[in-house]
């Protein structure tokens, strides 16, 4: 099984990652945000151990991130100090559990044998419009019984369109929630991705509001 752990003090990381293999688990290491939203989007795993403090993008925000991309893989976060505000900001933000530092590490052990038992409790369903259906658990998309093949990026830009049918999205808010480096991303990126989708998913799927951005339509209009 595999574990994402985001941790940016490097001999806790290392510390956790020996323990964790020793128990069975492949670990992959991110010790920044940026690093994290990465790996989360080329493999998946059982379950994200993400720390809250990181330099550059937070635990927080790496748990909105993904969350909006569509991404349920349970998440356990590591909260910094015995806060209750942490905590509520931690589940508010869509993590499964959390769990003060210092902690032990065989509560860590058990928490995370639960929490991958149990699956994401915010676990999201499926996206629906019309005979189109992107099931966000499972990450597969098809067109009535036409499996469609999507990169991590068209299925997370597909997501979030279908999140919000009927509302017009614009390219700066697509780039600003989808892309890590949104300063040196562009609106073209943001182009290049929907035609790729358009490609892909037939042209009527995802409109485009001349100067304002992309729509899809709710089911039947
Ligand atoms: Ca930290």
């Amino acid at each position: 099984m595999r574990i994402l752990l985001v941790e940016d003090e490097r001999r806790l990381a290392e510390a956790l990652r020996a323990g964790l293999s020793a128990e069975g688990y492949a670990v992959d290491v991110a010790h920044n945000g940026r690093d994290a939203l990465w790996h989360a989007s080329e493999h998946p795993y059982a379950a994200i151990i993400l720390d809250i403090m990181l330099p550059g993008l937070n635990g927080y925000r790496v748990c909105r991130r993904l969350r909006d991309q569509g991404d349920s893989t349970p998440i356990l976060m590591l909260t910094a100090k015995d806060g209750e505000d942490d905590e509520i900001e931690a589940l508010d933000t869509g993590a499964d559990d959390f769990l003060p530092k210092p902690f032990s590490y065989g509560v860590l052990l058990s928490r995370l044998r639960a929490l991958i038992r149990r699956g994401g409790a915010t676990r999201p369903g499926v996206l629906r419009l019309g005979d189109l259906e992107l099931d966000q658990a499972g990450r597969t998309c098809r067109r009535g019984t036409a499996d469609i093949a999507l990169t991590g990026k068209e299925f997370a830009l597909l997501a979030y369109l279908m999140q919000r049918p009927g509302q017009v999205v614009t390219k700066a808010e697509l780039l600003d929630n989808l892309w890590d480096f949104a300063a040196s991303a562009t609106a073209n990126l943001v182009e290049v991705h929907v035609s790729a989708l358009r490609r892909k998913l037939g042209t009527e799927t995802i409109r485009t509001v001349r100067g304002a951005g992309y729509l899809v339509a709710t089911s039947g209009a």
